[in-house]
């Protein structure tokens, strides 16, 4: 493994004639981390690869894809608002992610375009890691009902969750999520609206909370989608998939309750690993993930 103290800034000045794409499509994509992750991994591992972002407009998806596949990238990234238009592009899609309905990582095996999810895995992996937990048997609550809510509540579904709450503003959208993965999975699940939710103390009926939404995200810092902290305690994790900042409102009061708190910047990181992995085949070692966690948290604090 080469000296990756370096940047994407870095890995840009190395293109050569032999290099090659992997990209993020997406609308707007000039926020995302995932170039300075997958150019710090190529820079890490020594590959001469590099990772672009690409803003697509809706009208023109299919020929970006066709783009994409006609100058034979390793592969590509997928983000909001194309993770599920994405899927009728593509040649072949992974189980998981036909289960979630959406992909966020692309493979081109020989100009057959693969799909992923591995949103999905990198949230596991980062709570597995952080907590020493996986979901059997567990009681999950998920505030949220978007994409990410849904990757996340079918992975914990998937996983053996005992029971699952989802708690949402659009509460039909909660609804919709909960009959899906149950119909699925088999898995008992609920579904409030965020008020109902808080008049009932579901929250903290469940040993794991997870927040999907961006309540609370940069720059709305003083946003939270809880606003009574007194039911928690000790026994309760909380997860937040947000990372900017490294600390929500909603950890800091968990985390006043006594509750174990989590950011996303795990999942960020282990799923960024696993879409890595999927395009070069290779297993990423163990300094990476800290390389990773070093950059990327001073850029959130
Ligand atoms: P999405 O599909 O747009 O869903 C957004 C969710 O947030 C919906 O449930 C929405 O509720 C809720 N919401 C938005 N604004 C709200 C408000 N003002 N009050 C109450 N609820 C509100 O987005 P997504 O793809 O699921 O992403 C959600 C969050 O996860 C983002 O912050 C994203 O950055 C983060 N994320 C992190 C990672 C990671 O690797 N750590 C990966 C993926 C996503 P309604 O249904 O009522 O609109």
């Amino acid at each position: 493994m080469k000296n990756c103290e370096g940047s994407y800034m870095k890995a840009n000045c190395m293109v050569t004639g032999r290099t090659r794409i992997a990209g993020l499509l997406g609308n707007p994509v000039e926020h995302s981390v995932s170039p300075q992750l997958h150019n710090t991994i190529s820079m890490c591992m020594g590959h001469d690869i590099i990772y672009v972002p690409f803003k697509v407009e809706k009208d023109d998806l299919e020929y970006a894809v066709k783009g994409l596949r006609a100058i034979n990238v390793i592969g590509f990234n997928v983000t909001i608002p194309y993770k599920s238009d994405i899927i009728k592009y593509l040649d072949e899609v992974s189980d998981e992610a036909l289960l979630i309905g959406a992909v966020n990582t692309v493979k081109n095996e020989n100009g057959r375009l693969i799909g992923y999810n591995t949103d999905a895995e990198g949230f596991r992996r980062s709570f597995a890691e952080e907590t020493g937990y996986g979901f059997a048997n567990k009681k999950v609550a998920v505030i949220g009902a978007g994409g990410a809510a849904r990757a996340i509540a079918m992975k914990v579904a998937l996983d053996g969750a005992g029971h699952i709450d989802i708690v949402n503003r659009t509460v039909s959208k909660a609804l919709e999520l909960s009959e899906f993965i149950s119909e699925k999975t088999g898995v008992s699940l609920r579904a409030f609206s965020m008020s109902e939710a808080e008049e009932k103390n579901i929250l903290c009926q469940n040993e794991i909370i997870i927040n999907t939404t961006s309540l609370g995200m940069y720059p709305d810092m003083d946003r939270c989608p809880v606003n009574d902290f007194s039911c928690f305690g000790k026994d309760h994790i909380f997860y937040d998939l947000i990372y900017n900042p490294l600390k929500t409102k909603l950890l800091k009061e968990a985390e006043k309750q006594g509750c174990k708190v989590i950011n996303g910047l795990g999942m960020l990181i282990y799923q960024g690993i696993y879409a890595y992995e999927i395009w070069t085949g290779s297993k990423l070692p163990e300094s990476i993930k800290d390389e990773l966690f070093r950059q990327l948290s001073a850029n959130c604090s």
